[in-house]
C-alpha cells in the first residue's frame, strides 16, 4: 500500500534529506556561534562550518569557494545579479537580454529595471520553451551588459542550451547570468564549461532547507563586479551584509555534496519513473499534450494538458491524495493559464488544462502507478460531464 498523500511537486520545494538534517542539527545546539565572532571558539567553529559548506557548494558547480556568496534563496540571488549588474555597469550600457518564460524573480526584476531606464529584450521560446542561441546572438548590441537565461524551467522542465549561449556571451564580451534553481542536483551545472559569470540557486529545491541560496560571482576572466543590495557588517566580502545563516549554509553544503554523489544514478531512476507515469497515462487517455520539450527536459518533470478538462478541476479531484501543481506554484492563487504555457502557444484547447507532475528523490514506482490510476479516473469522469467533450465526440 502506498502512503497518502503522495508528494509529486518537487519543483515547488523538496523535503530536507535526512543526511542534510543530520549535518544541520549540531548548529542548533552546541555549535550555535556567529561566524563573524572572531575572538572565541564558538565563532571559529561556526566559521569553519561555513567554509566547509562553501567548498562543498563551489565543488558541485566547479567554482572557487571565493566566488560563492550566500543569500536567502534564488529570488534574492536573481535580484542581486540583475540589479547589481545594471547599477555597476550602467556606464558601459543599459541593455539586458532575457526570455519570456523566466521565473517571476527575473521577470519582475527586469520590469523594475525597465522603470529605471534599462532596456530589456524578452526573447520568445515557442513551441517547446526552448531558446535559440542564435536569437540571443542577434539580440546583442553594443549596449548589452547582461544575458540572463534560466538553466531549466520550473513549470515545463525545458532545459536550455546554456553552454552554447555561454559561448556566444563570451565571444561578444557580455556577462552571462543563469538561474539554476531547478537545474541544481537534477542535471550537471558547470560554470567553467558553460562559461557562466553569475549563477543563482536555492537549497530547498535540492533537498536542503528553505531560506538559503547562492549567488556565484566569477572572479577571473572576467572579474565580475556587482553593486551590493544589503549594506551593514560587510559580510560575504561586502556583497551581502547580515549575520550568516549557519544552519542553512551547513544544510546547503551537505545538500550539494549529496546531490553531486547521487546525480548520475538518481537522474536515471527519476527519468524511468517519469516515463512510466507518462506511459501509464497516455495508454489510457486520448487528447493529451506534453508541454515543454520532449527530450531537453528535467528528468522529473512531466507537464501534461488534458483537453476538455480544467487543470484546476483535475487538481481538486486529486488534491487530498496527490500533491501536484497546475501552472506555476508562485501564481497558483490565480486561476488563469500560466504565462509560461501562454508563451508556448499551445492553443486554447490545452492552455487551461495543464498539470505539472514533479518527481523526485523519494518517489517510488508504486506511487507513480497510483497517481496514474487516479488521474485517469478523474479525467474520464470530468470528460463525461464536459459539454465540450460530448459535442466533440458527436461531431466526429
Ligand atoms: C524556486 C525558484 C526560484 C526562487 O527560489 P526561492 O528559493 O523561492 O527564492 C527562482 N527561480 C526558479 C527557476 C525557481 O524554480
Amino acid at each position: 500500500m502506498v502512503k497518502l498523500p503522495i508528494y509529486m511537486d518537487y519543483h515547488s520545494t523538496t523535503p530536507v534529506d535526512p543526511r542534510v538534517l543530520e549535518a544541520m542539527l549540531p548548529t542548533f545546539k552546541d555549535r550555535f556561534g556567529n561566524a563573524a565572532s572572531r575572538n572565541h571558539p564558538f565563532g571559529w567553529e561556526a566559521e569553519k562550518l561555513v567554509e566547509k559548506a562553501r567548498a562543498q557548494v563551489a565543488h558541485i558547480i566547479h567554482a572557487d569557494p571565493k566566488e560563492i556568496v550566500f543569500t536567502s534563496g534564488a529570488t534574492e540571488s536573481n535580484n542581486t545579479a540583475l540589479k547589481g549588474i545594471a547599477e555597476m555597469y550602467h556606464e558601459k550600457g543599459n541593455h539586458i537580454i532575457t526570455q519570456t518564460t523566466e521565473h517571476k524573480s527575473i521577470l519582475d526584476t527586469a520590469k523594475y529595471l525597465e522603470k529605471k531606464g534599462i532596456r530589456v529584450t524578452y526573447l520568445s521560446v515557442a513551441p517547446y520553451g526552448l531558446i535559440d542561441p542564435e536569437k540571443v546572438r542577434e539580440a546583442i548590441t553594443d549596449e548589452t551588459i547582461l544575458i540572463s537565461i534560466m538553466a531549466a524551467n520550473n513549470e515545463i522542465g525545458t532545459v536550455q542550451p546554456i553552454e552554447e549561449i555561454g559561448k556566444i556571451a563570451k565571444e561578444k564580451g557580455v556577462l552571462f547570468h543563469v538561474d539554476a534553481a531547478q537545474a541544481m542536483g537534477r542535471i550537471p551545472v558547470d560554470v567553467e564549461k558553460m562559461k557562466i559569470d553569475l549563477l543563482s540557486f536555492s537549497a530547498h529545491k535540492m533537498y536542503g532547507p528553505k531560506g538559503i541560496g547562492v549567488l556565484y560571482i566569477r572572479r577571473q576572466n572576467p572579474r565580475v563586479r556587482l553593486a551590493a543590495m544589503f549594506h551593514g557588517g560587510g559580510h560575504e566580502k561586502g556583497m551581502r551584509s547580515g549575520t550568516l545563516n549557519v544552519p542553512g549554509i551547513v544544510g546547503l553544503g551537505k545538500a550539494c555534496e549529496v546531490a553531486e554523489e547521487e546525480l548520475p544514478r538518481e537522474s536515471e531512476r527519476i527519468l524511468r519513473l517519469r516515463e512510466r507515469l507518462y506511459q501509464n497515462i497516455s495508454k489510457e487517455l486520448q487528447d493529451i499534450h506534453l508541454n515543454g520539450h520532449p527530450k531537453n527536459r528535467l528528468p522529473g518533470n512531466l507537464n501534461l494538458s488534458f483537453a476538455y478538462v480544467e487543470g484546476e478541476s483535475l487538481l481538486m479531484g486529486i488534491s487530498e491524495e496527490v500533491a501536484v501543481s497546475s501552472g506555476s506554484a508562485c501564481s497558483s492563487a490565480r486561476v488563469e493559464p500560466s504565462y509560461v504555457l501562454k508563451a508556448l502557444d499551445t492553443g486554447e484547447k490545452f492552455a487551461h488544462t495543464s498539470v505539472r507532475f514533479g518527481l523526485g528523490r523519494f518517489n517510488t514506482e508504486e506511487e507513480v502507478d497510483y497517481v496514474a490510476k487516479q488521474v485517469i479516473e478523474i479525467v474520464d469522469r470530468l470528460r463525461e460531464i464536459s459539454p465540450l467533450y460530448e459535442a466533440t465526440k458527436h461531431g466526429k
